[in-house]
């Protein structure tokens, strides 16, 4: 970074513009009073909470004053959402909060963009890492960026939960709403009269549902001549035809007879894929903080937009995310191939505003910066 560029202040002067020019509406959301809400500032660490505000407008007038890096609210209704302790904040319920994040997907595109440092003996590697293959040591240093594949990836996890929380749990689309997290995800909010009350064990018996965890297997087999089939056909309902769906696709058609062993095996691969990839503890935690729709993601300088199902169906999921136009000159060393939906090289070059500011947010070596 040379001297004179200073990556805080460019950023915090693109969120002013932007704060500058948002509608209450765009971050209004229901039983607007009894949420808590909490910001983090381009100055200082740590995390401003306990907040309430009565109107979006007074909620917008605080972005445009503060301009926070970050900006969440909760999942849950209090009484009191300004009170400093948790049991003086009088819980009414919480809306359902899934996190689908690509951090736990294998994608393709990794290679091309993420890499890795071991923190005890300093071997680097592209992709991503969990324990070093020279050391073995699993301190790892993660240097991770998003591209136009992950949040497709991202997508598709997205439709399977919703095609769970609709047919096997009886949830209405309307009652669903998606909003992109920000960086390499999704959240996806179930706001119903009927889900508000749960608390965090009910929660917990979705989210092993949705993964597919205790799945009975005698539940699921019936001894046969020469082996074992599937009870079940694929015009069940919840896991038992979605297994029966995925074997005729896996056998060509054909009733498949195995042993227990090779079912147990086939059964496992299909959780894994059929499941969806969500974050447990988000679900589970009743008095979550979420990022509030329509903010921006301090690291990206990208929105969380809201999305319809609709929508989410589309393919260009990204264009809805860049709060920024035009372009900027940039001279960035040891950059990732690909960010967002831009290539990239190193030394100088021409890029779009939004994924310049990716870059300078994510920390990337940048030597130069001009919006043109
Ligand atoms: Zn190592
Ligand atoms: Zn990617």
């Amino acid at each position: 970074m040379n001297r004179g560029l200073d990556p805080t202040a460019i950023g915090k002067s693109f969120f002013r513009d932007y704060y500058r020019k948002l509608n209450p509406e765009d971050v209004d959301v229901s039983s607007f009073p009894m949420r808590e809400f909490a910001f983090s500032y381009f100055e200082g660490a740590g995390m401003q909470r306990h907040e309430a505000f009565r109107t979006p407008a007074d909620l917008s007038e605080h972005l445009r004053h503060t301009v926070p890096r970050h900006v969440y609210y909760s999942s849950a209704y209090y009484t009191n959402p300004s009170a400093k302790d948790m049991d003086a904040k009088g819980w009414q319920g919480a809306d359902l909060v899934f996190d689908i994040d690509v951090d736990h997907v294998k994608t393709p595109c990794k290679e091309l963009h993420d890499s890795w440092t071991c923190k005890k003996c300093g071997a680097t590697g592209q992709g991503t890492c969990e324990k070093c293959p020279k050391c073995s040591s699993e301190s790892i240093e993660k240097e991770v960026w998003v591209c136009e594949t992950c949040i497709n990836v991202a997508r598709d996890e997205v439709l399977k939960l919703i095609e769970f929380l609709e047919n096997d749990f009886g949830i209405s689309k309307d009652e669903m709403s998606v909003t992109f997290s920000g960086h390499r995800g999704f959240h996806v909010h179930v706001e119903s009269e009927a889900i508000r009350s749960l608390g965090q064990d009910g929660r917990r018996e979705i989210v092993d549902y949705v993964k597919g965890l205790g799945l009975d297997y005698k539940q699921i087999l019936v001894r046969v001549p020469g082996g074992f089939k599937l009870r079940f056909d694929s015009s069940a309902s919840g896991w038992y035809g979605r297994i029966a769906r995925w074997a005729t696709l896996y056998s060509s058609g054909n009733e498949l007879v195995m042993d227990l062993k090779t079912w147990q095996i086939a059964i496992e691969k299909c959780v894994s894929s059929e499941g969806a990839a969500i974050d447990e503890k988000v679900t589970v935690d009743i008095h979550r903080l979420i990022r509030l729709k329509n903010s921006l993601h301090g690291k990206t300088g990208l929105k969380a937009a809201a999305f319809s199902i609709e929508e989410l169906e589309s393919q260009h999921l990204l264009n809805r995310v860049k709060a920024f136009k035009g372009e900027a000159l940039v001279e960035v060393k040891r950059v990732p191939q690909v960010v967002l939906d831009i290539n990239l090289k190193e030394g100088r070059q021409r890029i779009p505003l939004y994924a310049a500011l990716y870059l300078l947010l994510n920390g990337a070596e940048i030597v130069s910066f001009q919006v043109l």
